[in-house]
């Protein structure tokens, strides 16, 4: 029989598949010998058993679940509804990979009217007890029973006006009684149930609705952000009770063993006496720093602290802690690996190998290149933010600067961003309902809540912006404003954040491009000692050219040359090659172009310094660059001097339907081979013209959208006479290369003959990944959203390239390739190059180099070591 359910002390480390991260490293706390209230977990199989069986408890599991359960009540000398010594649990969720906020937490499972009055009498504390009940009803209500918390918080609230209370803990052990009381009542009109008393049946209904919660909304939207596939599901922990409400000799915390936010090596976090583990992280109560428990309590200060560096000592790395303190003993309820911003990740691995801790190899590893995001992140320009008023300031959650326009619902912000505008997210505090707003916000800005609180914990792994627990600002949500000292803001209006600093703007702030530090610049030159794969640049101009460069690049693997001629007045030049009827008019706007071209390329030769140029053949759409406004269709006649009308209708003419299957890439050469003779002249005259500088410049000529080797040969032949003979009469010497684009399924099947023409292959995964769904990529956004709910794709295939169908055809373009040319040289050019995924592949399937867009070449370059380090070639 499957075994579903482990003891903690039946597991380790090794066993986070099963586990889930938070049970393995609860397993592995037990190991290490650290106080660890006992319990077992319920292991991910058991999820995916679950939905294998149509969402229902399997007997099997509840079976076992019942037998840990009888394991851990001995172990703990306690019974589960007991009316003497009542064991009470916490149930948790935890995934393989952490997924902060996404899933809901249970404490204090097991009461019910019998137990609650037992627990009083064992630790004679009638209020905690009830306590603790008012805590219990409240979630296990909105999390198993989807009934909103807020049914009863609005007796709560009520209670405390009535007496006139104003703290919490200011409620007698009779006010939480009536508390309860009331609960119980609003439950049962709710449900049309009263609450259950069964604690068993309590429990095998919490750990259904953790595995309900794998398939959430809010958790496919995390998932699908951050690459997770839904076949893992979730296990569930079930951990024994410590209680951080007894008194002001108990509390509860949670901490990181460095700074989370700049990395700094020295203990940091939150706790509160006297409260239970989501008060601090819901923001309720505002918590002390983890350094005043130093001075409170020195004797567990010193205890917490020398189990939080054996934790960051076995496991190599920051983490982040939850602890509590009941009645002055320190219990460990969980650690994992913290998530940091991209700064603190850089400060961190850096300062683990100078303390000895991490090898280069393996702090390059500790390092998220999608992190690196974040760095390359805009600042605030500093003349603009000298006039910008200071209107409120918060915690320093999540660092970046954002400007935007306010906005206090996540349903708003996904509305208002369609105009291509920024917003801020305004809320008193953020939950996972919010996450499809934080993602589209460019910052966001909280009233409540300390550094561990939801808004901070999520904005950080997103590398968003966030401004938490900004205090002086009144969130109205329903009315959508937020006041501050008497002045409203509302929906709309423009406000700026600076996440790394705290401090909130009124208006609109301008921002910059990042600089990097040199911790960036010492991790990426580790990253390079490791990596394998070359990491090029997408640039089609040398501004770009010149910012990929300074990140790293070691060539240009895309110059899409059409979008050299979308400025100004190129663009008519560009036009009217397009609609020239005759080979003469043609050759006229050719001869326009030609400059223009030649001028570009001596650009990028030069930025990029002697690393080789790949320029790629025009391929231009035709619609996107046909005038469709009457105004430039005039202006255009009027330059080529026919007649509005005659331009008119060739403009009609060349209307296709399917443009991107249309007539663009090799075919349009095929047509105009004067097109490609004079890009080639271009191309090998601005080569010339830097070699004589003193350069050494090996153009790679890549000719795209070919599916026949026949297409290419015919274009080649035309290339090489053309190149040659200019090489010929300036009597230099200039090595060149032709070479394909494979972006058409048929090219990759028949790779073996593209490549007796074709001198390198390289990747166009946009148009292959297009043409072997038969998705077109202008649209597909459109009705994805679709598969991705009904989890027919987990993520889009225009980010990461689809292993199973395109990473087939590439794998076997490969081959055909170097079975025909041994030393065929190898890369990507698609969107594709850039992602941290889909470059791993791109290493595992063996090509030599990505290319990516400027500001992604930090990333692949990081990503190409992590890659090669796991599989080394
Ligand atoms: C591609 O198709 O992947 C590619 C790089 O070319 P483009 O995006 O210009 O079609
Ligand atoms: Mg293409």
């Amino acid at each position: 029989m499957t075994k579903f359910v482990y003891l903690f002390k039946e597991g380790d480390q090794s066993m986070k598949n099963l586990l889930g991260g938070k049970g393995a490293n609860l397993a592995e706390m037990t190991k290490l010998g650290l106080p660890v209230p006992q319990g077992f977990t319920v292991s991910t199989e058991a999820c995916v058993q679950y939905y294998k069986d149509g969402r229902k408890m399997n007997d099997v599991v509840i079976e076992q679940i019942y037998e840990a359960l009888a394991e851990t009540e001995k172990e703990a000398g306690k019974k589960f509804g007991d009316n003497e010594n009542p064991f009470l649990v916490s149930v948790r969720s935890g995934s393989r990979a952490s997924m902060p906020g996404m899933m809901d937490t249970i404490l204090n499972l097991g009461l019910n009217d019998v137990a609650v009055e037992a627990l009083a009498k064992a630790t004679n504390n009638p209020r905690f007890a009830y306590d603790s009940y008012r805590r219990f009803i409240t979630m296990f209500a909105d999390v198993v029973m989807d009934i909103p918390k807020h049914n009863f918080e609005v007796i709560f609230d009520a209670k405390k006006e009535e007496l006139n209370i104003h703290e919490d803990t200011h409620l007698s052990a009779d006010d939480l009684k009536a508390i309860v009381a009331g609960f119980k009542a609003r439950y049962l009109e709710l449900k049309g149930e009263a609450f259950p008393q069964d604690p068993k049946l309590q429990l095998v209904a919490a750990v259904e609705a953790v595995f309900k919660s794998w398939d959430n909304p809010r958790a496919n939207v995390y998932r699908r952000l951050n690459n997770i596939p839904y076949e893992w599901g979730t296990a569930v922990n079930v951990q024994g009770m410590v209680f951080g409400n007894m008194g002001e000799d108990s509390g509860t915390g949670v901490a990181f063993t460095r700074d989370p936010s700049t990395g700094k090596n020295e203990l940091y976090g939150e706790y509160l006496f006297n409260a239970q583990g989501e008060d601090v992280v819901a923001g309720i109560r505002t918590p002390k720093p983890i350094s005043e428990l130093q001075s409170d309590n020195p004797a567990l200060y010193n205890e917490f602290k020398a189990f939080a560096s054996k934790l960051e000592n076995h496991y190599k790395d920051m983490q982040d802690m939850e602890f509590t303190i009941e009645k002055g003993k320190l219990y460990m309820l969980q650690t994992r690996n913290g998530k940091r911003t991209a700064q603190a990740a850089l400060k961190i691995a850096i300062d683990m190998v100078e303390e000895g801790l991490l090898t280069e190899k393996e702090a390059v590893l500790k390092v998220d290149p999608a992190q690196l995001d974040a760095l390359l992140h805009p600042q605030f320009e500093p003349v603009s933010l000298k006039n910008a008023p200071v209107i409120a300031k918060g915690l320093n959650a999540s660092p970046g600067a954002a400007t935007g326009r306010v906005v206090f619902s996540a349903e708003r912000a996904g509305e208002m961003v369609k105009d291509g505008k920024p917003v801020i997210l305004v809320r008193q505090e953020t939950s996972p309902e919010d996450i499809e707003g934080m993602v589209v916000a460019s910052g966001i800005l909280t009233s409540r809540g300390g550094m561990t609180s939801h808004a901070a914990v999520v904005a950080r792994g997103m590398g968003r912006c966030c401004v938490a627990g900004a205090g002086s600002v009144k969130v109205n949500e329903a009315k959508k404003y937020f006041e501050i000292d008497g002045k409203k803001y509302h929906e709309g209006d423009y406000i700026s954040l600076d996440g790394s600093t705290g401090y909130v703007y009124g208006g609109e702030v301008k921002t910059m491009d990042a600089t990097v530090s040199g911790d960036f610049a010492k991790l990426m030159a580790w990253a390079d000692k490791f990596r394998s794969l070359k990491v090029r640049t997408n640039a089609d101009n040398p501004r770009d050219a010149k910012t990929a460069y300074d990140f790293g690049a070691e060539g240009i693997g895309l110059c899409r040359t059409e979008h050299m001629f979308f400025e100004g007045d190129r663009i008519k030049a560009m036009r009217e090659m397009i609609v020239s009827k005759t080979l003469e008019e043609r050759q006229k706007a050719l001869g326009k172009l030609l400059p223009m071209q030649r001028e570009d390329f001596v650009g990028l030769y030069e930025e990029m310094q002697g690393y080789p140029v790949t320029i790629r053949y025009l391929d231009p759409p035709l619609h996107e660059f046909l005038p469709t406004e009457e105004e430039d269709i005039k202006d255009l006649a009027k330059e080529m001097g026919i007649s509005f009308d005659e331009l008119k209708a060739t403009v009609d003419s060349l209307h296709e339907t399917n443009p991107m299957l249309g007539h663009r890439g090799v075919r349009l050469s095929i047509t105009y081979p004067e097109i490609a003779k004079m890009q080639t002249r271009a191309v090998i005259e601005a080569a010339i013209i830097v070699n004589k500088k003193g350069m050494k410049v090996v153009p790679e000529i890549m000719i795209p959208l070919v599916g026949e080797v026949k297409e290419l040969k015919y274009l080649k032949d035309i290339v090489v006479a053309v190149a040659d003979e200019i090489i010929k009469e300036a009597g230099v010497d200039l090595e060149y290369s032709v070479g394909t684009m494979i972006e058409i399924p048929r090219a990759a099947i028949l790779a073996d003959e593209i490549a007796v023409e074709a001198e390198f292959f390289s990747f166009g995964t946009n148009d292959l990944t297009q043409m072997t769904f038969g998705f077109s990529r202008d649209d597909a956004g459109k009705f994805l959203a679709d598969y991705y709910d009904k989890k027919i794709f987990a993520n889009d295939p225009f980010a990461h390239v689809d292993v199973k169908g395109v990473g087939k055809l590439m794998e076997l373009a490969v081959k055909g390739g170097q079975a025909t040319r041994p030393n065929i040289k190898l890369g990507i050019c698609g969107e594709h190059g850039g992602d941290p995924a889909s470059v791993d592949f791109c290493h595992n399937v063996g090509l030599d180099y990505v290319s990516c867009s400027p500001f992604r070449v930090p990333i692949a370059r990081l990503a190409a070591a992590h890659a090669n380090i796991k599989n080394p070639r």
